[in-house]
């Protein structure tokens, strides 16, 4: 690790102010479970740090009527999984918080640093797609707030500027009706990242048996996180049985990208979309109709 020099704001004003000082030179420190393993790579090697685990308003979640869930970006993982109040109104939060990392990376990983490092296996991503969650990003000269769909640009990138921070994720309530299943895929278990992560959220009508609207949003198999459209589209507006389930994989996987990678051949990766779509929809389906 390059030598820097490290700074504790306490307020979200101090961070910023540091931020749009040294902005290209610095990188903010959340739980550092990404940036210090980069920087002991020297994958990344900045000049300064600005580690935010201090500014504890940053450290919360709130229902609000109209709006929904409020996720402060310090909240870390092991939170949400354990969480009743998100057990209880949020369900699909938890399922995904449960399959992340260890325990000992849960307490410390925030939300807001997931999203941020933008890698293309991160867990939280794909579920809050599909929930049409959005971020609200600060700088000095105000807010402004992206629905995460178009948050990520590629791996480790997002349209995050270097001198604003992510201070909250936004989650409308689903509606009634509304199951959601995160499904992710490892080599060796479930401590590690996802070879493939597929979130599914489906809502039912509530007179008859069609499917009003589903989200597929596909993770590690594509630079960024993606809903993949075509797959949805086929199952929208209809009565949902088991082909048509196989015919929306088939899809989804038509739509992936996967690469070559150390984790699985691209052909292998895109036959487990293929079967952890047909899974995820399957799991959503069922949970749906039998909350109905
Ligand atoms: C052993 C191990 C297992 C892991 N397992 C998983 C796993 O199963 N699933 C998974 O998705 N990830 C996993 N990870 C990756 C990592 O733990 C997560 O991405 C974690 O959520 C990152 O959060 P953090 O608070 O530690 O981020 P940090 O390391 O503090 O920051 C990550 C990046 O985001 C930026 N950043 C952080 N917060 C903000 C903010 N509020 N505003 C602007 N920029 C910000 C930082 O500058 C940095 O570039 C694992 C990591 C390790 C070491």
């Amino acid at each position: 690790m390059g030598p820097f020099e490290y700074f504790e704001p306490e307020t979200v004003e101090e961070a910023l102010s540091l931020l749009r000082k040294y902005s290209d030179t610095a990188k903010v420190c959340a739980g550092g479970t990404d940036l210090v393993v980069r920087m002991r790579k020297h994958l990344v090697n900045p000049q300064f740090v600005i580690g935010i685990a201090g500014i504890r308003e940053l450290d919360y979640f709130r229902f609000e009527d109209d709006e929904g869930l409020r996720v402060g970006c310090l909240t870390n993982i092991r939170t949400i999984e354990r969480s009743p109040q998100l057990q209880e109104r949020y369900t699909m939060l938890p399922q995904v918080a449960r399959q992340f990392g260890s325990i000992a990376i849960r307490n410390v990983a925030t939300i807001g640093g997931n999203l941020c490092n933008a890698l293309p296996s991160a867990d939280m991503a794909p579920m809050l797609i599909a929930l049409s969650a959005k971020a609200k990003l600060v700088s000095i000269d105000g807010e402004r707030i992206v629905p995460l769909e178009d948050f990520f640009t590629g791996p480790g990138k997002t349209v995050l500027r270097a001198d604003e921070l992510l201070v909250e994720v936004r989650v409308p309530t689903p509606p009634p009706h509304t199951s959601g299943v995160y499904q992710k895929y490892t080599t060796r278990g479930g401590e590690e990242l996802a070879v493939v992560g597929v979130a599914t959220l489906v809502t039912w009508g509530s007179k008859d048996e069609r499917c009003t609207d589903v989200r597929i949003v596909l993770g590690t198999v594509v630079p960024a996180p993606m809903r993949a459209k075509e797959a949805e589209a086929i199952l929208k507006g209809k009565r949902i049985d088991d082909e048509l389930i196989e015919k929306a994989a088939q899809i989804a996987a038509d739509e992936s990208r996967p690469r070559d990678s150390i984790r699985g051949s691209a052909d292998y990766r895109r036959e487990m979309v293929r079967i952890i779509t047909r899974d995820v929809l399957r799991q959503a389906f069922e949970r749906t109709q039998s909350a109905r």
